[in-house]
């Protein structure tokens, strides 16, 4: 273990521009809950339990027509979670090593804490959408907005919510978070499309030799964040990927079985003391 960590801070000392790829075990040091299974799920939502319905069921747009409250029972219980989590110290180690070099973040992680944790909008590609922001269910337009201060009201027994519900402010119907969900036609992709152009221009002006890619708590069930740090990699980019469970990877690859706070603190522990 120690001489991965070692190697990663040798890669991450030398490399010239640093990816940051994460997926939900990033979030989980946050104390943010880990959906994996029906059992996570069914833990950080006992209500969901009782309706016997699995995460993957929960998180499909047909419960925005069907049944709002249940929808945005869920949606809005995690929009004021994320709000209310504060990013683990991980974060602010990733933001300095931004600042010293070149830095870029790619996450299916929906709850903006690259952002609250200082990075700038150019620097985040949010590829599955971002729970911060919002889309008509219909929906009537392309638009994406900002949910700014959204206050939902929520019955903590139920999970379901009470008053008021966001609105599509051009068409006057119920407004959904600009998240992709699961069997989902409706969700508007242009925020995220205009995201990642941004990223693949920005991989395309480097020598793929002096990136490193840092990989964090990305799972193989849904592998988006996976494939994506491999791809870059195939193109000469070192990997370190960071993973309690599923650290392999591809030959070359640096894996460090940790949780994401823990390997961060550990490898800028030697960057700072190498
Ligand atoms: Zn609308």
């Amino acid at each position: 273990m120690s001489t991965s960590l070692q190697l990663a801070a040798r890669a991450i000392h030398d490399a010239q521009y640093l990816l940051f790829t994460a997926g939900a075990g990033m979030g989980v040091d946050s104390g943010l809950p880990d959906f994996r299974g029906t059992e996570g799920f069914w833990r950080a939502y006992p209500p969901f339990q009782r309706l016997g319905l699995q995460f993957q069921e929960v998180a499909n747009p047909r419960w925005f027509i069907s049944d709002p409250q249940l929808a945005w029972g869920f949606y809005g219980h995690r929009y004021n979670l994320y709000r209310a989590t504060t990013p683990h110290a991980g974060f602010a180690i990733l933001k300095r090593w931004a600042d010293a070099k070149d830095a870029r973040v790619f996450t299916s992680n929906v709850d903006g804490h690259f952002q609250r944790s200082g990075f700038s909008e150019e620097q985040v590609c949010e590829v599955h959408g971002s729970l911060l922001h919002l889309q008509c269910v219909r929906p009537c337009s392309n638009a994406i907005w900002d949910a700014g201060n959204l206050k939902i009201d929520i019955d903590e027994t139920t999970f379901r919510t009470r008053g008021e519900l966001p609105k599509c402010p051009n068409c006057g119907g119920l407004a959904r978070p600009n998240v992709l969900m699961f069997g989902d036609s409706k969700w508007r992709s242009e925020r995220s499309d205009e995201q990642l152009n941004a990223l693949d221009a920005w991989a395309g002006n480097i020598p793929p030799r002096q990136l490193a890619v840092i990989e964090m708590g990305a799972g193989n069930a849904v592998p988006t964040v996976r494939h994506f740090s491999e791809s870059m990699k195939s193109q000469g980019a070192t990997l370190i990927r960071i993973n309690v469970r599923e650290s392999f990877g591809p030959a070359g690859t640096i894996s460090i079985d940790l949780g994401a706070k823990e390997a961060l603190q550990s490898i800028d522990e030697l960057l700072n003391t190498g």
